[in-house]
């Protein structure tokens, strides 16, 4: 199906972003486009004018600060996955960027993107959730795991950009991650991600499993599936039937936690 016809603007800030933002034509936020422009062909979205925040400076660059690893929301997932920082402080970011659909796709699409695109069978925001991020709003600072609130709901405002994630430079002593899709270069049906901590403690996040990613913490690698165990509330997609979602979810949850407890990574 071919776009409809749609207006254009590009600020040159986050503050003119804002404005635009507000502004009564209720424009769509333009990325990476990946998600979006596929969104208004397909008529799932209804927006006619988009706003382009990827020319933003301030939505761009990865740097180290007060322990934290920054990644500017606007940066491709391309540019992480060749980040000579990212590799030191978060490599599981890496591993499982290499699973986000092709390279076309990873040439494009941002962090910030996948974050407010929400899909709760995505595996970045369970990833970034994992590794206990925080993201960083023109309004305020968030855990990741308190921004998706539903499927394509966060809970930002009207107007309201990340502007970067935070990853807390923690030397993990495991990570672990298992997925399954059609292909390898579709969409994930279900998946489960998790990492083991310093102190033996270890976060468990999975994917593709209820309509927002599932966070488990704690020490016990059998308390943390029966914790998950009453919180999957799968749901039919053209992907997958409920079913089957149900049933897979916990043996990759539990593969994900083996890995992150055997694994030096
Ligand atoms: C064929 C294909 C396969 C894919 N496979 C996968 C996959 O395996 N796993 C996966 O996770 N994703 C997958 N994707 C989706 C891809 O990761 C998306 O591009 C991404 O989810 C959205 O990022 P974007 O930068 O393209 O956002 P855009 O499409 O430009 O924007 C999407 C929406 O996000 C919001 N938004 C964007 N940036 C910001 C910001 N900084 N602040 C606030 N709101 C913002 C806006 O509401 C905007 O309308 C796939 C996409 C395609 C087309």
């Amino acid at each position: 199906m071919k776009l409809p016809p749609l207006s254009y603007q590009r600020p040159t800030d986050l503050r003119e972003a804002s404005l635009m933002l507000g502004s009564e034509s209720m424009p769509a936020v333009l990325a990476g486009g990946q998600s979006i422009i596929p969104a208004l062909r397909f008529g799932e979205r209804s927006e006619s004018s988009l706003v382009d925040i990827s020319r933003l400076a301030e939505l761009q660059g990865i740097t180290h600060a007060d322990g934290f690893l920054r990644i500017g929301a606007g940066v491709p997932m391309w540019e992480v996955c060749g980040s000579p920082e990212v590799a030191t402080s978060a490599p599981l970011l890496i591993r499982v960027l290499g699973s986000v659909g092709a390279v076309g796709i990873r040439s494009r699409a941002t962090l910030g993107g996948s974050l407010a695109w929400a899909d709760s069978t995505s595996q970045l925001p369970s990833t970034l959730i994992v590794l206990n991020a925080q993201v960083e709003t023109t309004e305020r600072i968030l855990d990741a795991a308190d921004l998706q609130i539903g499927q394509h709901q966060t809970v930002l405002r009207r107007g309201e950009l990340i502007v970067s994630i935070q990853i807390p430079e923690v030397e993990l002593t495991g990570s672990g991650f298992h997925l399954i899709r059609k292909t390898h270069i579709t969409w994930p049906v279900v998946g489960a991600v998790a990492v083991r901590e310093p102190s033996g403690q270890l976060r468990l996040v999975v994917f593709g499993a209820a309509p927002t990613p599932i966070l488990a913490v704690g020490a016990d690698r059998a308390k943390l599936l029966s914790q998950l165990s009453s919180r999957i509330l799968p749901f039919d997609d053209e992907r997958a039937r409920a079913g089957y979602r149900g049933q897979v979810a916990p043996i990759l949850a539990g593969r994900a936690l083996d890995e992150a407890i055997g694994s030096n990574t």
